[in-house]
């Protein structure tokens, strides 16, 4: 039997077809006006998908480099940050604070919860400089309530800072109604390009911390990224092929949206509900989801994620963010019956695609998007 290999992992996600063709045909310089010309359309067309009027850049980097560069530039060492996690993306905040030597309080909830916003008061002092959040940690697929988070943080002189690298097109945001400080994306989950460029909107508070920030940085330094960005280049050499890729997406959404870029936005967010990015589903008990992982794998070339860090082999994760259609859904459900029954658990073929199904027929959004 012939099979196609599939991603249905939280990042890297299917590729956009345009955005493949452009990848492979962005040969130019980077100290160029043609490449200027991209690298403006990008980052203004990055600005609308996060919906923001702050300052909008790019890094090479995967997204976690964003997020070092946002401690790199916005704490100093000694200084009080709080860190919210719930999963291993919620640790990585914690062990990067502690990397760069800040004293990190911590409200930590188990693996697939979320934060009760008194636990988040509680743990707020008037010493606290910054609180670092997920907006959906994608190791458990738990959505957080960002915007409950910064309405707690309202008048403090903490900065709020988003890790939305999942969050950015599966979550609607208002970034300077909330007063976020610095929310990040990566260009591998929602918008449908291979991994290479995290991007970051970064506020006016954030820029002006950033002055007194005594934390060592040198190619993270957002300042001068900045002056860059503003003659339409990157400090350094840039993923060029990637920011084309981003372009490609961008130019899809404004389609989808009928010239509307937000409006396309809105709609790839809404392809992502109801479950926010991607369903965990935890293995039947006694079965490691590591064989339903690899089931997957080897009988329909079909990418599934496993659970990470204490998740590890007690659940798999289906994603659906960015190029994701019904179709792939009923696919990857049809697949799961069959993995299941492979694996000597009783189902009735068909259970899953048949509600699947009868959802569908209900929805009133059929066929409400298409190029
Ligand atoms: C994908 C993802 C990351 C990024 O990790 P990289 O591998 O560095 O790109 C970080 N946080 C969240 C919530 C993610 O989903």
């Amino acid at each position: 039997m012939l099979r196609k290999e599939r991603l249905f992992t939280p990042g890297p996600t299917p590729l956009l077809p345009a955005a493949q063709l452009a990848l492979a045909s962005a040969g130019m310089h980077h100290r160029t006006a043609e490449f200027r010309a991209l690298y403006r359309g990008v980052l203004a067309g990055l600005q609308t998908f996060i919906g923001t009027r702050n300052d909008v850049l790019m890094l090479a980097a995967s997204g976690t480099g964003a997020m070092e560069a946002a401690v790199a530039n916005l704490t100093s060492p000694g200084e009080r940050v709080l860190v919210l996690t719930a999963g291993k993306f919620g640790e990585r905040w914690r062990d990067l604070a502690r990397a760069y030597g800040c004293e990190v309080d911590v409200v930590s909830v188990p693996y697939g919860e979320t934060f009760s916003l008194d636990a988040v008061r509680a743990q707020l002092s008037p010493q606290t400089r910054a609180v670092f959040v997920q907006a959906t940690e994608s190791s458990t697929g738990a959505r957080h309530d960002v915007r409950a988070i910064a309405d707690i943080l309202r008048g403090s002189d903490s900065l709020l800072i988003v890790d939305a690298i999942t969050g950015l097109g599966t979550t609607t945001f208002d970034v300077d109604a909330w007063n976020i400080g610095v929310i990040i994306g990566g260009s591998q989950k929602a918008l449908m390009a291979p991994p290479g460029v995290a991007y970051l909107a970064v506020s006016e508070r954030a820029w002006q911390r950033m002055e007194q920030g005594r934390s060592p940085r040198y190619y993270f330094d957002l300042r001068r990224e900045r002056q860059a960005a503003a003659k339409g280049e990157s400090a350094y050499t840039p993923a060029i092929a990637v920011i084309a890729a981003l372009g490609a997406a961008l130019d899809y959404l404004r389609t989808v949206g009928d010239g509307d870029l937000a409006a396309g936005r809105d709609l790839l967010i809404a392809n992502a509900e109801a479950a926010a990015a991607l369903t965990a589903i935890a293995a039947p008990s006694g079965l490691d989801s590591s064989n339903i992982v690899r089931a997957f794998r080897e009988r329909f070339g079909a990418h599934v994620a496993n659970g990470q860090g204490e998740m590890k082999g007690k659940l798999f994760r289906i994603a659906h963010i960015g190029y994701y259609d019904y179709l792939d859904t009923i696919g990857v459900i049809a697949a799961l019956e069959q993995v299941l029954a492979g694996l000597g658990v009783e189902v009735q073929l068909g259970t899953g695609v048949r509600a699947a199904q009868d959802v569908f027929a209900r929805s009133a959004a059929v066929g409400a998007t298409a190029p």
